[in-house]
């Protein structure tokens, strides 16, 4: 049986075998040459497994299986907001109408999706506090892009060009990166005692070369900094945008708004705060909001609502006039099927229902922060900052690594075997073997309860017998992996089976 498990697709595959056959008259009639053009017809069939269904729904189910996922267990893993995503919207993205929508569909035959995106710009520029949408970006890193580039596109409509973009040293990766990618010079500003942004720090780095402040807030250690409105003032005075990076805003919608704080541009990871399934690569959307001064140059085309006063029903349509656009940041609309789920998600909820969202969001961290220190393993695994939290926080493993012999690492891949997606570890990089931990606001309080007790039982362990926690997992389909080797040599690529590979090769 396990043997039999280990088999691939390609290995059971048999001349011939399949799991469905198309009736005659389902199949198109005369030559494949006058329905295809020649060029692009293949010289041999496609190296497929052929198979039965049953064949096929094992083979996935299996693989499934291997694999890790929020329909599983409890997934902590903080910055990246594992909620749960309601099976209802589904049921409302495969609606035909929605499913099956082709995105070269003329406006005047989308009205539906296109009015379903336009009242999704209007949700998410009230929650943003900012009144301009657009929903192009397909992720958070894309949302920065897009943001740096219409920075410049302000700056130089004013006739200048700034060079430098400010990120705190507690700030995702990817923020560095898009500073970089789009072609600013990275300025970094540091943390201060409380875990905000240094104000004097900030004071002396900016000037008349910022181009704009990229912030979080709350922060990536998982607190809000109270000096928000300072810090916006220093960054407005010198003349630069302030930037906000939308991967926390589970801890604050319907509370507080980012264009409240005096930011000028905002992204949303559809997929953490909205309800997206994502982690396993699949689509995302990052749409931006933004004030008025940048509107002129957001992407294009924009939806918009056109209502002739007749009392006719208002038109919805693609507006491509637009010409101080930074102009077209993908094909087609977006990732349309994210958008449904979102606005279902919102609809579902309500303001209510968002502004609760976010309040058991932040009463669940503390709740496990605090059950944590009650079980008495503060002292091994402290928080790194004694403040409460919003809908994160730090831990650090130093004193565990110390005392027990076992790093942030161990206990992570310890908690592999109890079910239990560890949170991220060693991000942020300014904490010493740092944990970083996201309950969201879907998990009930015994889950919290059991993880809280479960990572005590780790510690009781490790003080015992460290090697358990060192080289665990023990109970997953893969022990420790190579991850170096992984992410610098990954092989993506299937071998050609023998012969196959041959005969690609031109060989006999
Ligand atoms: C996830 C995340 C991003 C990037 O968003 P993607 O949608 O993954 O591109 C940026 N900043 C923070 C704090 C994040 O957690």
């Amino acid at each position: 049986m396990s043997e039999d498990r280990a088999m691939t697709i390609f290995e059971r595959s048999r001349a011939g075998r399949r799991a469905f056959t198309f009736s005659e008259n389902e199949r198109p009639s005369g030559n494949l040459d006058d329905l295809i053009p020649r060029n692009l017809l293949r010289e041999q069939p496609a190296d497929l497994p052929e198979v039965a269904e049953p064949e096929i729904v094992r083979h996935y189910t299996a693989l499934s299986k291997k694999n890790f996922h929020l329909d599983l267990g409890f997934y902590p893993l903080g910055s990246c907001t594992m909620k749960h995503n309601p099976k209802l919207h589904e049921r409302i993205a495969a609606l035909p109408g929605n499913a099956r929508l082709h995105p070269l569909q003329a406006p005047d035959r989308s009205q539906g999706a296109l009015e379903l995106m336009w009242r999704l710009q209007g949700a998410l520029g009230e929650i943003a506090g900012l009144p301009h949408v657009s929903l192009q970006p397909s992720a958070g890193s894309h949302g920065e892009s897009a943001g740096l580039m219409l920075t410049r596109a302000y700056h130089e409509s004013r006739g200048e060009a700034r060079t430098e973009v400010l990120t705190p040293d507690t700030a995702h990766g990817t923020n560095p990166a898009t500073v970089t990618t789009v072609g600013f010079k990275l300025v970094k500003v540091a943390t201060d005692r409380d875990g905000g942004v240094d104000l004097d720090d900030l004071r002396s780095k900016v000037g008349p070369e910022t181009a704009c402040l990229m912030l979080t807030n709350p922060n990536t250690l998982g607190l809000f900094d109270s000096n928000i409105e300072e810090i916006s003032r220093i960054v407005h005075d010198v003349g630069a945008t302030l930037y906000y990076d939308g991967a926390n805003l589970n801890a604050i919608v319907g509370v507080c708004r980012p264009g409240d704080m005096g930011f000028d541009i905002v992204h949303f990871n559809l997929h953490k705060t909205f309800t997206q399934p994502h982690g396993g690569g699949g689509p995302g959307a990052g749409p931006i909001a933004v004030s008025d001064r940048i509107e002129p140059f957001l992407p294009r085309p924009l939806v918009v609502r056109s209502d002739d006063g007749t009392g006719d029903a208002p038109r919805f349509d693609l507006d491509f006039d637009r010409p101080r656009s930074i102009g077209r940041l993908r094909g087609f609309q977006g990732n349309y099927g994210v958008f449904v789920r979102t606005y279902a998600y919102i609809r579902s909820l309500g303001a209510e229902g968002l502004r609760e969202m976010s309040e058991t969001a932040v009463l669940n961290a503390n709740y496990l922060m605090a059950r944590l220190r009650e079980l008495g393993v503060d002292h091994l695994l402290p928080a790194a900052y004694e403040r409460i939290c919003m809908h994160e926080f730090v831990l650090s493993g130093a004193p565990m690594k110390r005392e027990l012999g076992i790093s942030t690492l161990d206990l992570a891949k310890r908690l592999l075997d109890f079910g239990y997606h560890p949170p991220t570890i060693y991000f942020p990089l300014l904490v010493d073997e740092a944990l970083l931990v996201e309950p969201t606001e879907t998990e009930t309080r015994e889950t919290l309860d059991e993880f809280a007790e479960t990572i005590a039982s780790i510690l009781t362990e490790a003080a015992d017998d460290s090697s358990v926690a060192r080289e665990a997992p023990h109970t997953t389909p893969v022990r420790r992996l190579d991850e170096a080797t992984a992410a610098r040599r990954p092989i993506i690529r299937q071998q050609p089976r023998e012969g196959v590979a041959d005969e690609r090769m031109g060989r006999a």
